[in-house]
């Protein structure tokens, strides 16, 4: 897996999105999904890694929050929403399905949430099974994905993503733990970057934390007008 680490913002960046609030999105971009996943203790579902390490266990999502006296994790996984429609439980099963009458599987980028506010691209997916459990209240969906052959999907990747990007995993997470994950400057945790303390045209070099930090948008901006 590629296992690259993004900021929240660089994430979304790259996705061409304001926001990624959804686990599920099937379909975001005209050719291919986005899941976001995550293995921490406190995570909302059940998400795996197999110890063949190309395949992932990715659980379904439950019915929306309508009402206090209702726990959704006390009701089956739905497939469709109250007005009839796919919900993206339904919609992947769909494409599964669809698949297995022989056309081709849905890529998925996979995410995965390392820490609050970073995460990491694990790669491109193919999303090839899935199954209903009972996990002991209700059913839940399984589904199965596989790492692809084809890692090379077009994405809206901006262009300063590729200063970002040289950027090993490695110093991402030191620089994270280091700056406490927020803006250096302001203290902001929001719309955080890994921000070259030199630029590149300057002959900034990304090889050690020590000239990398974390910045917020406003305060990333503010810098670049200076040094314009
Ligand atoms: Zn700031």
């Amino acid at each position: 897996m590629i296992d690259q680490i993004y900021s929240y913002r660089e994430m979304c960046d790259i996705e061409n999105v304001q926001t990624l609030q959804r686990g599920m999105n099937f379909r975001m971009n005209p050719r291919y999904s986005v899941i976001l996943m995550s293995r921490r203790s406190n995570a909302p579902y059940v998400d795996k890694i197999l110890e063949d390490s190309i395949t992932i266990e990715y659980e379904g999502h439950d019915e929306p929050k309508t009402s206090r006296e209702i726990d959704p994790k006390t009701l089956d996984q739905p497939a469709k929403t109250k007005n009839g429609t796919l919900t993206q439980n339904g919609k992947f099963v769909e494409a599964i399905e669809g698949f297995k009458k022989n056309s081709n599987a849905e890529p998925v980028r996979v995410y995965e949430k390392i820490l609050p506010g970073v995460w990491s691209l694990k790669g491109v997916f193919d999303l090839v099974d899935y199954r209903i459990k009972h996990d002991g209240k209700r059913n839940v969906y399984v589904f199965l994905l596989k790492l692809s052959d084809k890692q090379d999907i077009e994405t809206n990747t901006h262009i300063d993503l590729a200063h970002t990007r040289l950027i090993s995993s490695e110093i991402k997470k030191e620089v994270w733990k280091r700056d406490g994950g927020k803006c250096v400057i302001c203290g902001s945790t929001k719309n955080l970057h890994f921000d070259h303390d030199l630029p590149f045209s300057k002959g900034g070099t990304s090889l050690t934390a020590k000239n990398i930090r974390l910045l917020c948008a406003k305060c990333n901006i503010a810098k670049s007008d200076k040094i314009e």
